[in-house]
């Protein structure tokens, strides 16, 4: 936390706001530990989130994750953060034959831009995000050696990109390791809504305390002020965000955060710009702390961030078919 600037506020795990929240919360339960209990049951690696049998959080091979198909583990696999991906890949669409989701646009946001560091004038800059000003955008957090949180965005997203692509999407992203800093919250929003996308998803990884760990999924509240009225959007974003949550719990093992979202994986705000500021389905996913050693092991493996990717794909599909 004492790094330059962590993704926002933390947020606060506070009760005082969450009343229509727990019904709907207590209805993603099921859907969310029902997947972690069929992999703990299915998995062999130990990393449950029981805690206390947590020796190594060895992503083991088993049979529920994702099949490595070999597009994405040839094509971007940029294992420890020595170096971007190297991926030159098209920014934007590929035309996609056929496949489930033809026709579907879904843009994808790597969170933060490995440039900010060099850029902090510009991304200090106050934007307005409808409640309220907000700096254009942060460094983001980073591991104990040094992997940036911008660096794992963009390879998850990258993986994302090839996965969705192979089922017919049409995939966009606010910006691909191509410019030098940000761009802003208010214009990643834009991006989305000027696609038209039906899911938006922007990528990061926490920057909590060390012990803090697994993932969660951010959902925007119901917002009305200023430039934002996410009203339209709370209800499908939640639908996208409960598949995503379920799905990566499935794919990769983790459990959902012990430190945020009392269990569940899912945390609703009202300070991101990202989320407040967009017209179109959307959530964020923290894919992990950063800080905390077991977790940092997984987000700086290739094999793990791999069946991140294809969680977060399966959402996705899942959302897009109803
Ligand atoms: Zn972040």
């Amino acid at each position: 936390m004492s790094y330059v600037g962590p993704d926002f506020d933390p947020p606060q795990p506070r009760r005082s706001r969450r009343g229509p929240l727990t019904v709907a919360l207590a209805a993603l339960v099921p859907t969310a530990l029902v997947g972690w209990l069929v992999y703990t049951a299915v998995g062999d690696s130990g990393d449950g989130g029981g805690g206390a049998d947590k020796a190594a959080p060895a992503p083991t091979s088993h049979s529920t994750s994702a099949p490595p198909s070999a597009a994405p583990s040839s094509a971007s696999p940029s294992d420890d953060g020595k170096k971007p991906s190297p991926s030159p890949t098209v920014s934007t669409s590929r035309p996609a034959a056929s496949g489930p989701l033809k026709g579907k646009v879904v843009v994808i946001d790597p969170g933060h831009n490995a440039g900010n560091f060099q850029h902090a004038a510009d991304i200090n800059r106050k934007v307005n995000i409808g409640t309220n000003w907000k700096e254009c955008d942060t460094t983001g957090t980073s591991t104990n050696a040094g992997y940036t949180e911008a660096q794992f965005t963009l390879d998850v997203a990258r993986r994302l990109r090839t996965i969705l692509q192979e089922q017919g999407a049409t995939v966009k992203f606010t910006q691909d390791g191509d410019r030098p800093w940000g761009p802003c919250v208010d214009e990643r929003a834009r991006i989305g809504n000027n696609a038209h996308a039906d899911a938006v998803v922007s990528i990061h990884a926490d920057g909590s305390a060390a012990g803090n760990h697994g993932f969660h999924v951010i959902l925007p509240a119901s917002v009305h002020a200023g430039a934002a009225d996410t009203r339209p959007i709370v209800a499908p974003s939640r639908d996208l965000g409960e598949r995503i949550a379920g799905n990566f719990v499935r794919d990769t093992g983790s459990a959902p955060s012990n430190y945020i979202g009392d269990g569940t994986g899912l945390v609703v705000r009202r300070d991101l710009g990202g989320l407040n500021l967009s017209t179109v389905p959307k959530v964020f996913i923290e894919c992990g702390n950063m800080r905390d050693s077991k977790d940092a092991a997984l987000l700086t493996s290739g094999a793990w961030r791999q069946k991140a990717a294809h969680g977060i794909s399966e959402g996705i599909v899942s959302f897009l078919h109803g």
